[in-house]
């Protein structure tokens, strides 16, 4: 599996501490001049095709899923997609692909950049960060696009031949989202983010000089539970903390990731994982790893298990934990928080809340 890190936004949100850097998109840039945003995009696809050929040896096997993430996919122009595509299909072997996935926000799915999208050929599930369907929530975590926007960027994909469709949503906002007005018959897939304020970022600030009232937990508790239900009427199962699916739906990708499956990741800000290395790619072209001792491999095991519904399987713990881990998660089991289903350790609904606290508790050394 490959991950593809677009490390580029139109603006940064006042929440975000992901890597990314604010340009002014290619499509507002016609007559662009050197040093302009569009150059510097064409500039990151040349170092990117760049980065496939000297790393493909990385990933020998068929390539199965690929995911387009940021930052902002979006903000590429399908010139620079086409180009992208074309690299890959030269550098791996896409025989056995299943799932493309690209992060888009609504502002950018216009009719046209969806028929663009579509005519690439691989691109076949789209991620759209809707995040809110109130207007100054939105304003106030900085998005740009507006709720109607929102609506219309999802029917319109539905249009344009996209069936499988997640959308984004943060939950934890002063003001409740009206979600119920969302049309869930066009998509498959509803992620769901607490909204977090992260050091160094402008919530972060407006928070510390008291211009901004988030809910307490309990509240923020309440709004994920009622979003929890409403999808449950909807028809769709959740499967790990912040993910829902039609069945059948889950992100295979993303599924991947929480199975522990190597993958390769390109692009500044980029992280790879081969299996017992993690590395991560510089803004600068440098990059870093760390290579995992048996310790760190299952913590991150207990971390990403115990946050889906599938659980950690009592096979995939190494002997030597297994005594300890059995101790520590009696009193979990004692409280209904987890049951032990088909071999595995399963969280329960009430369990996914404190799944983060479990799995910390859990850690070995
Ligand atoms: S669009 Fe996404 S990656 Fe970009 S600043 Fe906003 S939240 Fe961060």
């Amino acid at each position: 599996m490959i991950y593809i890190h677009v490390p580029f936004c139109h603006r940064k949100c006042t929440y975000c501490a992901f890597y990314s850097k604010p340009v002014v998109s290619s499509s507002a840039l016609k007559g662009a001049t050197p040093g302009s945003g569009e150059e510097l995009l064409s500039q990151y696809v040349d170092a990117l095709i760049e980065e496939m050929r000297q790393r493909r040896q990385e990933q020998a096997h068929p390539i199965r899923t690929i995911y387009f993430g940021g930052g902002t996919p979006s903000i590429l122009a399908i010139s620079d997609l086409e180009r992208i595509i074309k690299a890959l299909h030269e550098n791996f072997d896409l025989s056995q692909i299943e799932e493309v996935t690209l992060e888009a926000n609504p502002e950018d799915l216009t009719e046209d950049y969806l028929h663009g999208l579509r005519g690439l050929g691989l691109i076949n599930r789209l991620s759209i960060g809707i995040q809110s369907l109130d207007d100054d929530m939105l304003r106030f975590i900085g998005r740009r696009h507006t709720a109607s926007q929102a609506l219309a960027a999802v029917e319109n994909a539905h249009t344009a031949g996209f069936s499988n469709l997640s959308v984004d949503f943060i939950y934890g906002l002063p003001v409740d989202s009206p979600f119920s007005i969302f049309n869930f018959q066009l998509v498959s897939h509803v992620s769901a983010y607490a909204l977090t304020v992260e050091p160094g970022t402008a919530l972060a600030v407006q928070e510390e000089q008291g211009g901004v009232a988030l809910p307490g937990e309990d509240d923020v508790v309440r709004q994920y539970e009622m979003l929890c239900k409403m999808l449950g009427e909807r028809g769709f199962e959740q499967y790990e903390v912040s993910n829902f699916c039609r069945p059948g739906m889950a992100s295979r990708h993303n599924s991947r990731y929480w199975d522990r499956t190597p993958y390769l990741g390109l692009g500044p800000g980029a992280h790879s994982f081969d299996g017992c290395r993690r590395r991560c790619n510089k803004p600068d072209g440098t990059f870093e790893q760390e290579i995992l001792s048996e310790a760190d491999a299952f913590n991150e095991l207990l971390m990403t298990a115990l946050r889906t519904t599938r659980g950690l399987p009592l096979a995939q713990v190494p002997d030597k934990y297994k005594e300890r881990l059995h101790r520590g998660i009696q009193p979990y089991v004692d409280c209904g928080w987890i049951v032990l289903r088909d071999n595995s350790f399963c969280p329960t609904r009430e369990g996914l809340l404190h799944a983060d606290g479990m799995a910390a508790a859990l850690f070995v050394e």
